[in-house]
């Protein structure tokens, strides 16, 4: 490892709060990774959480391992070329365990760069003997895992809290003998080994048949902690080198019950579990205690939480400032606006997804104009000086009055933010956050095709173009073939491993694997599916059934499309 690369991690440890050191003898060593940078990685609450409930456990030591920046990467490749955890510097095939927590399907090219730079095999059955076992979780993993499965020894399908005990117990007591390690593994719910399974394609190019091996359950379900008061998801280390570094994030549960037909969180996460007050109320007075500022609170839609208004008056009475990531339009309320102006919020977040009511309907974000024009009144009162906007171009039953009505909404918004009030400082700007949809497995939506880049980016102008000539309000975009990548990897069967093999062989270069590929990227994104077709996530349970799926997808198609000159 060069000097400049221990000097840069030792200033990121020097620079942390909660870093855990164990000490290596006789315990089995298990290297965390995230396959994202630093940064990414440390904003990420899941992966904080198993990093505790992993080095709570007393014969294991956990460390954390990241994808080196890209300047860093370099540096590897000229000495001894491999990623090494943040805590002691050891190399990924010094542990016994090596376990991939994966939240964005973009990051699977960096898993197999990760591996590929260890030196450990990227598929299990080139693997030797004393390779450490490499282990997939995350939302990826109970969404879709197929494109990355074949690298996996196993996939953990759920929440991990209580699994990661389970697994250690299984490894601490077949170590030795791998293949009766993964038959024990392959028993447990919720983990899922994929060699155990053989896919069997049709001749029209879709999934045939899954076969199970031997005694491993035909079906994978979904491990869901039933409990949520019995574990504290709160970030276990501190750090200024991170997005939220500046503040302790806290979940408040897990779930939601809006069921917006485009989201797999709403899915995915079911049935919604809220923490109690009391759980709560302990953990707030803990993070106040350590000497933290300010608390964020974190879950899949928070203004929901059923005693918020208690929670806001605990959380203040603390002395904590307070923080939520994105708040749903229709459940601010005046105190929730007031709370969050208090605690020194300078940006609010909603995301009403679409530009029309109708289309709102159709995705079932049925929030209405006037919902989010209160929303800016709101702000305005309070003195916030940001807004922020989610919308999303490219969505099922979409029309060209839909797109355009994006533009004509921020105006009607930005009149509302924008009026004069003696008492409060000038607003500041409108952000118009514009992503591209994705059909995600487990979604009402999961049969839709996705609309392509070339339509997205057409969409895309259109809204630029309306915007330009309001003042105060920027438009943020991602660019629509990273969108394109995403469908693929979301919705590919386990035959486009191969194309991530290629793009890691290609230092991650994914448009030039997409040229070279053989495989057909468009019968995994912009193909639409029938709904009797077997998908290739159709051997999983997450709860979800599939005809309450098929029915929500017929209401959506069902909405009229939206009248010329209206909205
Ligand atoms: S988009 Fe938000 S409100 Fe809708 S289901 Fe997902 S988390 Fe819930």
């Amino acid at each position: 490892m060069s000097w400049r690369l221990k000097k840069k991690f030792q200033g990121l440890l020097a620079a942390e709060r909660g870093t855990i050191r164990k000490d290596w003898g006789g315990k089995i060593a298990f290297a965390l990774v995230y396959p994202n940078t630093y940064a990414v990685g440390m904003s990420n609450l899941g992966f904080q959480t198993i990093y505790r409930h992993l080095n709570a456990l007393p014969d294991v030591v956990c460390e954390r391992v990241f994808l080196p920046d890209p300047e860093d990467l370099a540096d590897l490749g000229r000495t001894e070329g491999v990623p090494i955890s943040l805590e002691s510097f050891r190399r990924l095939t010094d542990f016994h365990m090596v376990g991939f927590s994966v939240t964005y399907e973009g990051d699977y090219v960096n898993v197999l760069r990760l591996l590929a730079l260890a030196g450990i095999p990227l598929r299990p059955e080139d693997r030797r003997p004393n390779d450490p076992l490499v282990l997939m979780g995350g939302v990826c993993a109970f969404s879709n895992p197929e494109p990355v499965a074949p690298f996996m020894d196993v996939v953990v399908v759920g929440e991990g809290e209580e699994l990661v005990a389970e697994l250690i117990a299984a490894y601490r007591e077949r170590a030795d003998d791998r293949e009766r390690l993964l038959d024990a593994l392959a028993a447990l719910e919720g983990v899922y080994v994929p060699s155990r399974y053989e896919i069997v394609y049709a001749p029209d190019g879709t999934v045939g048949d899954v076969l199970p091996q031997g005694a491993t359950p035909a079906i994978v379900t979904k491990r869901r902690l039933r409990n949520v008061n019995a574990f504290e998801t709160v970030d276990a280390v501190k750090t200024p080198n991170a997005e939220y570094g500046h503040m302790a994030l806290l979940e408040v549960g897990k779930g939601c019950s809006r069921g917006c037909r485009f989201c797999l969180e709403g899915q995915v996460y079911r049935p919604v579990r809220h923490r109690s007050l009391d759980a709560l109320r302990e953990t707030v007075a803990r993070v106040a205690a350590s000497g933290e500022r300010r608390v964020g609170l974190v879950g899949a839609c928070v203004s929901d939480y059923p005693w918020i208004g208690e929670l806001l008056k605990i959380v203040e009475d603390t002395g904590l400032e307070l923080s939520i990531s994105s708040i749903r339009a229709d459940s601010l309320t005046d105190d929730l606006v007031a709370a969050l102006a208090r605690g020194g919020h300078r940006t609010l977040t909603v995301a009403p997804e679409a530009g029309t009511e109708r289309l709102r309907r159709a995705i079932r974000k049925a929030i209405t104009d006037e919902q989010i024009l209160v929303a800016c009144d709101l702000v305005r009162a309070h003195g916030i000086p940001n807004l922020k906007t989610y919308f999303m171009i490219g969505q099922p039953t979409e029309t060209l009055e839909d797109v355009e009505a994006i533009p004509r909404l921020a105006e009607r918004m930005l009149e509302r933010l924008s009026v004069p009030d003696p008492n409060a400082k000038p607003f500041g700007r409108l952000t118009l956050s514009i992503s591209s949809f994705v059909p995600k497995p487990w979604t009402p939506f999961q049969w839709a095709p996705f609309a392509g880049a070339e339509a997205l980016q057409t969409k895309l102008e259109i809204v630029k173009r309306g915007a330009r000539r309001l003042h105060n309000v920027r438009v943020l975009h991602e660019n629509p073939r990273e969108a394109a990548l995403q469908a693929l990897l979301a919705r590919g069967d386990r035959r486009v491993a191969d194309f991530l093999e290629l793009a890691a062989s290609f230092d991650g270069d994914w448009r030039r694997a997409l040229r070279e590929w053989k495989g057909d990227a468009d019968f995994c994104t912009t193909r639409a599916r029938s709904t009797d077709e077997r998908l290739p996530w159709d051997h999983f349970d997450v709860g979800v059934k599939k005809a309450g799926l098929i029915r929500e997808w017929e209401r959506a198609r069902a909405e009229p499309p939206v009248a010329v000159g209206a909205a």
